[in-house]
């Protein structure tokens, strides 16, 4: 398996490796059997998704280098299977000139190592109505810096959600597409745990783990800052989404870490 650490011993496997995309916890305690809080589970990430907004309260995944290859980008955007055959599901027409762009939560560019797991993030579960500028610009830049960070040797546990309703796209102010069945979030919010590339990724937590969490409003002039303005505690998302983050952490380490805010810049 791996090679002996030089100086300490320790074995360290240090191939990354495709690992759970719910190992920190499920944040909302989703199930099939909860209509605004349904659990979707794919190979590619794990998803809640609220039937009475019909877009996901959040995805969660593991993002490593093992997940990374040459697929190209499937552009397949289409209604998901998985949702139940009698709700309302998105079709892509649904956001065709709605001044909003079909922005993915697990970004495609994260889910390149193969055909079927590229195309998984276009299923319109994934998709949310999102300002051109935050997706093409602000929250693209924080999509790069994870990868960025991914290829420094790190794997990191994503979850990314909406919150409220009402944002500002190309075409002014909304708060539903699709004659009132999509909810334009009002932000789009995510959290970021980071970790050298390793096995047993749970117990290597530790109150030096960087968490970098942000809540990024949906509009237009939200990219006139960088993403790291958006930077806010852990504790802070969860009492304003209600979500339990990092919630397979022991309370003590989930105190320390959620209560930070993360200072480093980009
Ligand atoms: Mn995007
Ligand atoms: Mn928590």
């Amino acid at each position: 398996m791996g090679l002996p650490q030089s100086g300490g011993g320790i074995i360290n496997n240090t191939q990354p490796t495709r690992d759970d995309n719910l190992a920190l916890g499920n944040p909302s305690g989703a199930s099939v059997g909860d209509d605004s809080n349904y659990l979707i589970m794919k190979s590619a990430y794990a998803l809640s998704f609220s039937r009475r907004r019909s877009i996901a309260n959040w995805v969660s995944w593991h993002l490593s280098a093992a997940w990374k290859g040459a697929a190209t980008r499937n552009n397949d955007f289409r209604p998901d299977p998985q949702l139940p055959t009698d709700w309302f599901a998105a079709k892509t027409g649904d956001y065709t000139n709605s001044g909003f762009d079909r922005g993915h939560l697990c970004p495609s560019d994260d889910r390149d190592g193969s055909s079927a797991d590229n195309s998984a993030t276009f299923l319109l579960t994934n998709i949310v109505p999102e300002a051109p500028r935050h997706n093409r610009e602000v929250w693209k830049e924080l999509e790069e810096y994870c990868r960025k960070l991914m290829a420094a040797s790190n794997e990191l546990y994503i979850v990314a959600g909406t919150l409220g309703a009402g944002g500002t796209g190309a075409s002014g102010e909304a708060s539903k597409l699709a004659n009132g069945k999509i909810t334009v979030p009002a932000s789009l919010w995510k959290v970021i745990v980071v970790l050298p590339v390793g096995s047993s990724d749970l117990q290597r937590i530790n109150t030096n783990t960087r968490v970098i969490a942000v809540n990024i409003p949906n509009r237009q002039t939200a990219a006139d800052k960088p993403w790291n303005y958006y930077i806010l505690s852990v504790d802070d998302l969860e009492r304003r989404t209600g979500y339990d983050f990092l919630s397979n952490l022991s309370q003590d380490l989930q105190q320390t870490l959620e209560g930070r805010v993360d200072g480093s810049v980009n």
